[in-house]
């Protein structure tokens, strides 16, 4: 058994239906799907994936106490196991390039920092399946319009058409984490790129959210140095939990435009 550890984010998942749950959660997958499992632990999920379909799975688990785990329980997996960390492991390297899905019950601690990881790299990352803290995986999910919608909700559905599937109660987990855990999917919509550089749109929708009472005109005035266009007016007299991911992209190439004129 491995011991947990708090800094790790160490909550191992005690109960084997509610691993099924999850693992069943991909959609899609086939003999030709790639998986990433973010923080295997001792392998009760890895243990669901190798039930079903795929072409190959890897695991990427940072706690080397766990590493050895893994080795000792699951021999045929010798090659699959990587220790390393996930926020820093070049993702080009797992699978050669190719893409691939993520799934896991995720180290909360760096719950944002994952989910800005799968921003950054989506052209790579068809499908995500994970748990989080209840409120995160609800954050994530809420649409325009709701007190829980903010700054990763608007990213993430820019690229992902993201649902809320299932909560799990604390008492799954030993040891028990203090709040809920949330069972969430993303998979990749559409939109091809955005009309500005990923780093721009960040920096309005951080903006935007960082003072989320006040209307767009104030929290973005940073960037309305130059006389904007009337056009502009009605979507600026706004607070930013009434844009829409695409209500955001129109109003970050329109200020984009204005810091480079044609
Ligand atoms: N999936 C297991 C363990 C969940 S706890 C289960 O459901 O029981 C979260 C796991 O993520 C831990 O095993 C922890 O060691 C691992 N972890 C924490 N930070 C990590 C990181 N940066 N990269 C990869 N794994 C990490």
């Amino acid at each position: 058994m491995v011991r947990a550890k708090k800094h790790l984010g160490q909550h191992f998942l005690r109960e084997d239906a509610i691993a099924d749950k999850i693992a069943g959660s991909l959609t899609g997958t086939s003999s030709s799907t790639r998986i990433l499992e973010i923080g295997p632990g001792m392998g009760i999920l890895t243990r669901s994936l190798l039930s079903r379909k795929f072409e190959q799975l890897k695991l990427i688990e940072l706690d080397t106490e766990s590493v050895a785990y893994l080795h000792q329980h699951f021999p045929t997996l010798k090659d699959a196991v990587i220790e390393g960390d996930f926020l820093k492991i070049n993702l080009d390297k797992i699978f050669d390039g190719e893409s691939f899905s993520i799934i896991g019950n995720f180290p909360y601690n760096i719950s944002s920092q994952i989910l800005f990881r799968v921003f950054e790299n989506r052209e790579r990352i068809p499908e995500v399946v994970g748990m989080f803290q209840r409120e995160v995986a609800q954050r994530i999910t809420s649409g325009h319009g709701t007190k829980d919608y903010g700054i990763l909700s608007v990213l993430l559905q820019v690229y992902y058409h993201a649902t809320y599937l299932f909560t799990v109660e604390e008492d799954a987990f030993d040891p028990p984490p203090k709040v809920k855990s949330g069972v969430l999917r993303l998979t990749r919509n559409q939109t091809p790129s955005l009309p500005v550089s990923d780093s721009f749109f960040k920096a309005v929708v951080k903006a935007a959210f960082n003072q989320r009472r006040k209307t767009l005109r104030n929290s973005l005035s940073a960037f309305l140095t130059k006389p904007h266009p009337e056009e502009l007016a009605e979507v600026l007299s706004r607070r930013p939990e009434q844009m829409s991911p695409e209500d955001f992209i129109n109003l970050a190439k329109a200020l984009n435009d204005l810091k480079n004129p044609e």
